[in-house]
């Protein structure tokens, strides 16, 4: 017995703009999501996170998010755009669902353990996102006196304690949350790579707008602006980070390599002792729960071509570089759901033609 002709796994951006696609061709689908609500990935965030997009380019296929197009959204503005997304289209979304276990039977269908029982499926897009677990690097092991939390866990400056606080890494979210922090605290950001800041507007319009101008926000990664695109490292969007370093209000020591008691050592062999640590260095894949050979990579990265896996009737969606810069952003990932619709389209009418021939649950493997 298979329950759905398509799952969608994750009800984040990725997974409900695919649910749009899939809607507006009338094929039978269900996202399956573990959060209470929509968008609650981005309620989870924290407190003072305002998106680097602007509205024009922080809205889905099909529903402009309200307010002036130039302005840039707060992560509950995007959180509740995102819930009222999925009600405006009557995409099928079924919360606190989590997924433990994907697996699929020889020439059947694929199975989905989840915390509600077994569901079928004839495919599946995983669309659960690039930032689930966070990565702490292993150097930290001897400290129990610090306050520390990973920025995913961060939520705002009245949970740190102390005067002196140090961020690890210069990414968007370390120089957001350095930033904020410097109003009241000292700060001190571990950066390991020679920074780029690009404005958030150049000649009253977004950055974004100019990327997408040039040929370089969608250029595909076969593309030559999108493979020279690629090689570039990610910028921090906006100039106070730049404005604060600049004032001496942020300071800035390299990579941090040990973390002892509440000393923590730096590349260069400085020393000093923090308060409390935000440790804003990204995240790593998260697929054990994925039990399905060829599509997970010894690294455990996904396995793809555009999304497209080597196993028949399995794909991603809303991965970072999936095909173009923007594919993990709001603005890209319809770009990718586009692609990928008339193959599911395809497979699912190959799939629905052997099922009725043989009467059974046969899927092509
Ligand atoms: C701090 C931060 C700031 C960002 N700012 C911007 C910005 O300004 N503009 C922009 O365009 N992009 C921004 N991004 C990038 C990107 O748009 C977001 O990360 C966005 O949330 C990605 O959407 P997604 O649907 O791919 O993943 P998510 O939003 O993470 O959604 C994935 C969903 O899958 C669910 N899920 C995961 N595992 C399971 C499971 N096993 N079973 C069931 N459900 C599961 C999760 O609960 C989640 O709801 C930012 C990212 C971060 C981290």
């Amino acid at each position: 017995m298979v329950n759905y002709e398509v799952v969608i796994i994750g009800g984040g951006q990725a997974g409900i703009t695919m649910g749009y696609y899939l809607k507006m061709k009338k094929i039978p689908f269900v996202i399956l999501e573990k959060n209470e609500r929509v968008g609650d990935s981005w309620r989870k965030r924290y407190h003072s996170l305002i998106l680097f997009t602007p509205r024009s380019y922080s809205s889905l296929p099909g529903l402009q998010m309200k307010g002036p197009v130039n302005e840039f959204p707060t992560k509950d503005d995007m959180a509740d755009y995102l819930e009222s997304y999925v009600k405006q289209f009557d995409i099928p979304v079924m919360c606190n669902t989590v997924i433990n276990q994907l697996s699929k039977q020889q020439n059947g269908p694929f199975v989905l353990e989840t915390n509600k029982g077994e569901i079928r499926a004839y495919q599946v897009i995983i669309a659960t996102g690039a930032f689930q677990k966070p990565f702490i690097p292993n150097i930290i092991e001897k400290n129990q006196d610090t306050f520390q939390v990973h920025s995913s866990e961060y939520s705002s400056p009245f949970e740190l304690p102390g005067k002196d606080i140090l961020v690890v890494g210069g990414g968007n979210s370390g120089a957001q949350i350095a930033v904020e922090l410097a109003k009241d605290r000292n700060v001190t950001l571990a950066i390991s790579h020679k920074v780029k800041f690009l404005p958030l507007t150049i000649a009253w319009k977004s950055i974004f707008h100019w990327l997408e101008a040039f040929g370089l926000l969608f250029a595909g990664i076969d593309s030559r602006k999108g493979k020279w695109f690629k090689k570039q490292s990610d910028p921090i969007f906006g100039k106070e980070l730049k404005a604060l370093i600049k004032n001496r209000k942020i300071r800035v020591n390299p990579r941090v390599i040990e973390v002892d008691g509440q000393e923590v050592i730096f590349e260069d062999n400085s020393k000093r002792k923090f308060d409390s640590i935000i440790w804003s260095t990204g995240f790593v894949p998260s697929y054990d729960w994925v039990n399905i050979r060829d599509v997970i990579s010894p690294e455990g990265k996904p396995i793809h071509t555009r999304g497209v896996t080597k196993v028949k009737g399995l794909y991603f969606i809303g991965l970072p570089w999936q095909y173009q810069r923007g594919s993990a952003l709001v603005c890209g990932v319809r770009l990718d759901a586009e692609y990928l619709v008339p193959i599911i389209i395809q497979m699912l009418i190959s799939i629905l033609r052997l099922v009725n021939s043989s009467q059974g649950n046969a899927c092509p493997s």
